[in-house]
């Protein structure tokens, strides 16, 4: 995140992540014609149901995590920020072959997502963090950018 705000961009490069988005456009085919992509400035939604205000988040992780619902949560968020009522979302995992509903709790999520947003505003302010133990970032997409050079 840290990296990502001082524009340093590496996920077009990233074989993941352009994993991630081959799945997410050969899984459901037909869905550009359904719904929408969602531009919302600070974040782009693949698919939005404009009739259900349903945002859809395709995963191409074979595990479900805590980061992905705070995703979607922060997606809820934004959409209720600019009047949308009721947002919902559903997470998709094509490889678990399951979904999963997040809801939008009104205050409650409110107040959780903005202190998320008050730690990340923390972080930035902040100089760079430290690196990571090498093993928790296997998947990072600035891998090549932390470890080049290193055994
Ligand atoms: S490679 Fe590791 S240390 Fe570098 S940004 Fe990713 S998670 Fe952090």
């Amino acid at each position: 995140m840290w990296l990502h705000a001082k524009h340093l961009r590496m996920e077009s490069s990233s074989e993941l992540v352009a994993e991630g988005k081959l799945i997410g456009e050969t899984t459901y085919p037909q869905r550009a014609a359904k719904w929408q992509e969602l531009d919302l400035g600070i974040a782009k939604i693949d698919f939005f149901d404009p009739k259900t205000h349903t945002v859809h988040e395709v995963k191409k992780s074979n595990k479900k995590e805590d980061a992905h619902r705070a995703q979607v949560k922060y997606y809820l968020y934004l959409l209720e920020k600019m009047g949308v009522e009721n947002p919902r979302g559903v997470l998709e995992y094509p490889k678990l072959r399951i979904t999963e509903a997040v809801e939008w709790d009104g205050e409650t999520d409110k107040e959780i997502v903005e202190r998320w947003l008050g730690e990340a505003q923390a972080i930035l302010q902040g100089s760079c963090p430290k690196k990571l133990p090498k093993t928790k970032c296997k998947k990072c997409s600035y891998f090549d950018f932390c470890w080049s050079g290193e055994e």
